[in-house]
């Protein structure tokens, strides 16, 4: 493939040092463009996050960790400047401007980003289903959902999805709270505490030896040959996509209540982990529809599964699995554990997207730590990758130039998107912890 890839001109510096699993940040050519996909409008936004607010009443019912937040799922956004001198002092830059984490990692319900997103597709689901039966109309007070009558018309129907891990835990514990009928098709990476809630929860999981397209695959064959069975398709799907660009305006409200300015003087930039794409890209898409070129926004891969930037610098998208280029997709980044990109989100991605870092496992673990120890916040592996994106961007001087941010960069905002973490078990985050270089 490398060969062929030479003859297509697409052997660059960035697909080399992607083959040669070396740490690398790639600048996308496009990303000035900052132009939409003229089939996902705010519109869509909008409605999805009314869809949100009509399920807030009965979230609220059902998860009472929702209880302070009205039922809303939405995560706290902090200020982190012990993190970010630590940051700057290890990795030798230095860092004007504000440096905010975003704790998607302490999403209610199910832990992680994969709650924004995750969660909307079941609610729409068993939207349409109580609605077509009859059983529900938009004004209703949706607490109603609580009652036996919808968990008995809703285990009717079920629900499929393949995952890493952190979706299936979004979906498994969201329809089986409904009422739903679920599986959970986990991938080799897949945690087993993640397996053993979701079982104490009444989902139905079934584990794979193989990769995570494998357990999307099969997920996909069950749901087929059943009409009442509705397939989460973490490779394509547009409500998941469209439950995560719902951050965009969420982000810009908790902005403005910590006085942070996002506009030409004060450029916002955002760096978020991204497996096959899905919530980075969703956020990122909602993100980009409010601030437009006024924020940068940059994704993070392992060095041994970088589907996403292989798929946006060599253009071909879905059609390029890391594989082709000799990587095992092996990594300790569970959630980013993915060889080929979402087939609906790269393309999305082409004009908006400002760049992709990669980077080596071993270093989850040292800013896990870091994070741990100067904050005290407790974040997964996965949700570290972005830890040194900032330094790599900040030491991009031909980016700065490009953009003109060399001057802004002393009144910017940089938000971590960190995203997961709080759910996973102590004995196994002093494990993680344990495993960082430096102690
Ligand atoms: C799933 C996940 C991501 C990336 O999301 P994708 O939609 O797969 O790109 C990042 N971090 C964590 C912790 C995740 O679980």
């Amino acid at each position: 493939m490398l060969n062929k890839l030479k003859e297509m001109g697409k052997l660059d510096e960035t697909v080399q040092a992607l083959a040669d699993a070396r740490e690398t940040l790639w600048i996308n050519p496009r990303g000035m463009e900052n132009t939409f996909d003229e089939t996902i409008t705010q519109k869509d936004i909008d409605e999805t996050e009314a869809r949100l607010q009509r399920f807030a009443p009965y979230i609220k019912k059902v998860f009472p960790e929702t209880r302070e937040s009205n039922g809303m799922i939405e995560s706290p956004l902090k200020e982190v400047p012990k993190l970010q001198k630590a940051l700057s002092d290890m990795l030798g830059y230095t860092h004007p401007g504000k440096l905010l984490l975003k704790c998607d990692s302490h999403l209610p319900v199910s832990g992680s980003v994969k709650a924004r997103g995750g969660i909307h597709e079941v609610l729409k689901f068993a939207e349409e289903v109580a609605t077509e039966a009859g059983a529900l109309h938009e004004q209703d007070n949706y607490e109603i959902l609580a009652e036996d009558r919808f968990r008995k018309l809703f285990s009717g129907y079920s629900v499929a999805v393949g995952s890493t891990g952190n979706l299936g835990l979004s979906i498994g514990i969201m329809s089986a709270q409904l009422g739903f009928d679920v599986t959970v098709h986990m991938s080799a990476d897949a945690r087993q505490w993640k397996k053993d809630l979701l079982r104490s929860r009444g989902a139905r999981v079934i584990e794979y030896p193989d990769s995570y397209q494998k357990a999307v695959a099969e997920g996909r064959k069950e749901a087929a040959g059943n009409p009442k069975c509705h397939f989460v398709d973490d490779e394509g799907s547009l409500d998941l996509f469209l439950g995560y660009a719902t951050a965009g305006r969420r982000l810009e409200r908790q902005l403005t209540e910590l006085s942070v300015p996002v506009d030409s003087e004060h450029p916002l930039f955002i760096y978020i982990p991204c497996g096959v794409g899905g919530a980075p890209g969703g956020v990122t898409y909602g993100i980009k529809k409010v601030f437009g070129e006024n924020v940068h926004c940059f994704f993070a891969e392992p060095t041994h599964a970088p589907c996403m930037v292989l798929g946006m610098a060599t253009g071909l998208h879905d059609g390029i699995a890391v594989e082709d280029i000799g990587l095992d997709g092996k990594t300790a980044a569970d959630g980013l554990a993915v060889g080929r990109a979402s087939r609906l989100v790269g393309k999305t991605m082409e004009t908006l997207l400002d760049g992709i870092s990669t980077i080596d496992d071993y270093k989850l673990y040292d800013y896990l730590k870091l994070l741990a120890d100067t904050e005290g916040i407790y974040i997964e592996p996965s949700a570290c990758a972005t830890f040194d994106t900032i330094a790599r961007v900040m030491q991009n001087q031909a980016y700065l130039e490009q953009y003109r941010l060399t001057d802004k960069i002393k009144t910017a905002t940089h938000i971590l998107w960190a995203t997961g973490g709080s759910m996973v078990p102590e004995d196994e985050m002093n494990h993680y912890y344990s495993l960082a270089s430096e102690s």
